[in-house]
This record gives C-alpha cells, sequence and structure tokens, in this order.
C-alpha cells in the first residue's frame, strides 16, 4: 500500500499518512468486517486498523445497509446523479479503533442488508455507481476526528468491481479538473472472476464517457480523422466528448512495415515471374510485375494497357459500391481493373458480377490473399481508394511504396498521405476527389489515366515521389514518445 508524504495542514504537528477506503461491503457486526466470509471481507477488516496502528489516518468508506445506532449524522445532506436521478445522501461517521468509518446513506442501499448484491442488474450497478460517487467527495464533507482531511495527501484504495469505477470517476470528474490534483488511487483486485460486466446498455448508467475522457492523452490514427471524430457526422456520437478533450487530442498517422512490404525484397515478388525493384529500377521492375500479374488473373498481356487495382474489405466504408456503379464507364476505357476483397455477401456478388460481364478486363478476386494483394499492388499502375471515411488507411501508403499511384476519395488519413497532383508545380502523390461520389471518382481517375498516357515524366515523377517518402514507423514513433512524455510530465 503506498501512502503519499506531504504536507499534513490540517493535522499541524501530526505525521500522518491519510488512506482512505471505499469498501461496499458493511458486515454482521459493522466495524468488523473480517466476520462477513471471504478473502476481502478479512481485508477490509483488518487492514483500515492495521494501518492506523502504523501511524496513518485511515477512513473506510461503506453504504450504511443497516439502521446502525452509533454513527451519527454528519452535516448536511448532498446531492448526486445517478443515471440522471438526483439521489440524496447522507453521510453518518463514527470512529472506532482508531479508524473512522463512514455510512453512505440512500434508500437504495436499505433492505439488502442479507444479501447485499442482491436485486437486478440495474440496482446494482445504481448502488455502485451512488457509492463511488459519494466515496470520492467524502473527505470533503465528513470531519473526521474533529478535521476534515482535506484532499492534498490521498489515497484512494478501492477494492473489486463494485468501485473501480472510483479511480475512473476521481480522474475524469476531478483530477483533470483540477481538483484533488494530488490525489492517487489504487485498484486491489480481490476476484478477477467477479468483473461486473453486463451488456453494453448498462453502460449508459455510469455516467461516463470512459477511456476518452479518463486517459492524459488521446490519440488517433490521422490528422484528417482527428478532424472529422470532432464533427457530428465523423464522431459517431461522441463528437462532443472529443471536442471537451480536443486540448489532448491529436493524429498521428500510422507507418508501415517496411520489411514486409517493401518492393525491393518482397518475397511474394521472388516467384512466378514477378520480380523485386527499386527506386532506380522501378519502370522496369514494374512491367515485369505487371506482366507475371496478367498472366496470373488470365488477362490479356498488354504493357501500355494501365492496370487499376482495389483491394480491400468488402463494406459500406470502402466504397466499392461506388466502383461497381462507374464501372461501365471504366470499362470503357482502354484499362484493366483488378479487385480482392472479402466481405459484405452482396458486395462479394458485385466483384463476381463485374469479372463475368467484363471478362476481357476486369478480375474480381472473392477472397483473403496476402500474396495477392502484395503481387497487385506491385503490378498495378493505380489504386483505387474511394473509400466513405478511412481512418488512416494502409492500401494507399503500400501502393506508393511501390511506385503505384493512389486515386482516393480525400477522408480521413487517405486526405493526409495523398497530396492531390499539381501539374503545374509537378508535386503530389496521386489524384483525390471531394464526395464519394461515382462520378467524382469518374472524374479524378479521368484525369489520372490521362497522365498516365499522355505525360509520362510526369507520371514518373509522380512514382518517385511516392517511393521516395519515408513511411516506416520509425517516424510514427517518434511522435508517439512526444504524446506519451507530454502525458507524463506535462498536465
Ligand atoms: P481496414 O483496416 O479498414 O481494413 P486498411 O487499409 O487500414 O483498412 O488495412 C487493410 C489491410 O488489409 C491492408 O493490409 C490490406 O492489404 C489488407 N486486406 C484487406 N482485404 C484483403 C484481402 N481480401 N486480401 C488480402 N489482404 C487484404
Amino acid at each position: 500500500y503506498e501512502t503519499f508524504e506531504g504536507e499534513d495542514t490540517d493535522f499541524s504537528g501530526s505525521s500522518s499518512n491519510y488512506l482512505y477506503d471505499s469498501f461496499p461491503r458493511a458486515s454482521p457486526s459493522i466495524y468488523e468486517p473480517e466476520a462477513a466470509n471471504g478473502g476481502l471481507g478479512d481485508v477490509a477488516g483488518a487492514l483500515p486498523k492495521a494501518l492506523a496502528r502504523r501511524g496513518h489516518r485511515v477512513m473506510v468508506v461503506v453504504p450504511k445497509y443497516g439502521d446502525y445506532a452509533e454513527p451519527q449524522l454528519i452535516g448536511e445532506p448532498r446531492r448526486y446523479q445517478v443515471a440522471g436521478q438526483d439521489m440524496e445522501v447522507n453521510y453518518y461517521h463514527a470512529y472506532v479503533d482508531g479508524v473512522d468509518f463512514v455510512f453512505i446513506d440512500n434508500p437504495i442501499f436499505h433492505n439488502v442488508e442479507s444479501e447485499i448484491y442482491g436485486g437486478n442488474r440495474t440496482d446494482i450497478l445504481k448502488r455502485m455507481v451512488l457509492l463511488c460517487k459519494a466515496a470520492v467527495e467524502v473527505q470533503w464533507y465528513v470531519p473526521c476526528g474533529g478535521y476534515c482531511y482535506g484532499d492534498g495527501n490521498l489515497v484512494f484504495i478501492a477494492n473489486d468491481w463494485h468501485t473501480s469505477l472510483l479511480p475512473v470517476y476521481l480522474k475524469a470528474y476531478y483530477r483533470d479538473n483540477g481538483f484533488m490534483t494530488y490525489a492517487r488511487s489504487v485498484l486491489v483486485i480481490h476476484n478477477i472472476a467477479h468483473q461486473g460486466r453486463g451488456p453494453i446498455d448498462d453502460f449508459n448508467y455510469l455516467d461516463l464517457p470512459a477511456g476518452i475522457k479518463a486517459a492524459d492523452r488521446l490519440l488517433t490514427v490521422s490528422h484528417g480523422y482527428a478532424w472529422e471524430l470532432k464533427t457530428s457526422d465523423g464522431g459517431w456520437g461522441l463528437h462532443n466528448i472529443i471536442n471537451e478533450s480536443d486540448w489532448k487530442f491529436q493524429g498521428i498517422v500510422n507507418g508501415i512495415d517496411t520489411t514486409d512490404w517493401n518492393p525491393k525484397n518482397d518475397v511474394h515478388l521472388q516467384s512466378d515471374g514477378y520480380t523485386n525493384y527499386s527506386l532506380e529500377t522501378v519502370q522496369t521492375g514494374k512491367a515485369q510485375c505487371k506482366e507475371a500479374l496478367q498472366k496470373e488473373l488470365g488477362l490479356p498481356v498488354h504493357g501500355d494497357v494501365p492496370v487499376i487495382a482495389f483491394i480491400g474489405r468488402l463494406d459500406h466504408q470502402k466504397g466499392v459500391d461506388l466502383i461497381a456503379e462507374a464501372m461501365p464507364w471504366i470499362a470503357s476505357q482502354d484499362v484493366q481493373v483488378i479487385m480482392l476483397g472479402t466481405g459484405r455477401q452482396d458486395l462479394e456478388d458485385t466483384l463476381r458480377r463485374l469479372e463475368s460481364q467484363y471478362y476481357d478486363r476486369v478480375r474480381g478476386w472473392v477472397g483473403f490473399s496476402v500474396r495477392l494483394a502484395h503481387r497487385m499492388t506491385a503490378g498495378a499502375d493505380v489504386l483505387l481508394m474511394p473509400s466513405r471515411f478511412e481512418p488512416c488507411g494502409l492500401n494507399q501508403l503500400y501502393a506508393m511504396m511501390y511506385g503505384t499511384v493512389p486515386v482516393v476519395h480525400a477522408v480521413g488519413g487517405l486526405r493526409d498521405t495523398v497530396e492531390h497532383y499539381n501539374p503545374y508545380e509537378e508535386t503530389g502523390l496521386g489524384w483525390t476527389f471531394e464526395k464519394a461520389e461515382a462520378n467524382r471518382m469518374i472524374d479524378a481517375l479521368g484525369h489520372c489515366l490521362n497522365t498516365y498516357q499522355n505525360y509520362r515524366s510526369s507520371w514518373e515523377g509522380i512514382q518517385r515521389r511516392g517511393m521516395m517518402q519515408d513511411l516506416s514507423w520509425d517516424n510514427a514513433a517518434k511522435l508517439y514518445e512526444e504524446v506519451l512524455l507530454a502525458a507524463k510530465y506535462q498536465w
């Protein structure tokens, strides 16, 4: 157990540290919970006294399950919200065996003495929420031994799941708002088999935004996604909480595994006619991979026909339906299209249908194949990512490493990582479109294909710029480190 040495303003001359224990159980003899069965009862009965003997000021906080004679009503009632309900709490106090006992009184604790974990889930949960909310503030209202403890030098000990909300409330609603700044909490797990697990709907009773609030820092996987999470469309109901957390919130784009995804030594390019390549050999290397890919999938072998790839989970997010919608136009161009994915049944059917409908130029591979994903990334000229939302996105990063040019919906991490090509300044990494709509995608893809066919040196410049980026985790890890250090040393 830890106690914090520190200024002792309330007990001048005393050297005691303060230690508070919030403990959910009463016992047959209320100050000797060791009479209750089980290790937790033992601990809660014996430990406070033992700590008090060692010179600590110890308070045990429990619900007032029964009508005990000794404890005295202290001060005015306080009010706490539990699941939107205003609940009045009275604090009772008794000083026994060198330990302050505080009893939290509210009707929800009454009539459960014989079975304190009785009642339905919701009842139990509400009791625990109220106990924890009232327990955090005990030292503000109960002048134990004639003094208020104050909160400058305080450790809460919470026992098991019933009181595990206390550290979260302490952190989320007090410490982060400048109260009890120096208070700390220790959670003691007495029996991990009991975790208070329940259906997700129960979460509403806890009055908690959970990790977002309690965390010292909050991160997401791109700047674009960080911005979107703060909007009502992008936050999925959490945008207000995230906005409140803005001061500690930022995006860091994921790195990629450059051992796995590196055209120089990609193991999937070492057989079946494929080849490894580098920035220096990208033109011949990609040409060879493209030929191998066309052969492997039974497409006509044409070096100068652009190959457009899509790789991803087949669901609404990834926008594969937009590709289907645009297919009549795409297939009217002199191109080949290869799609790889698994997911929603209807979208898998769409892939199969497109392949049979446009068999001379389209392949729709339903399945999960890491090898084919690598080979497509190497052999294709263009990677299409019309995702409706995309927190970071990895395939566009892989594509750029392989000299494959991304055409993406400008959203989330795609917006961050694919700078739109500017033909006047010869800058940029690919083509972006502003709305997840088939005609916008067609527009961007049209510009892309035009550059591929008619402006070869511009095309090669885009490839080169993509390949020369450092997209490794080394970069991202440095940014993570800065955030972790800030969480530790800056408040
Ligand atoms: P998300 O995490 O939303 O699925 P990402 O772009 O971040 O999207 O990552 C997707 C990863 O899964 C990439 O490495 C991609 O190559 C891989 N992947 C997705 N579908 C397939 C598939 N059918 N076969 C092989 N790899 C796939």
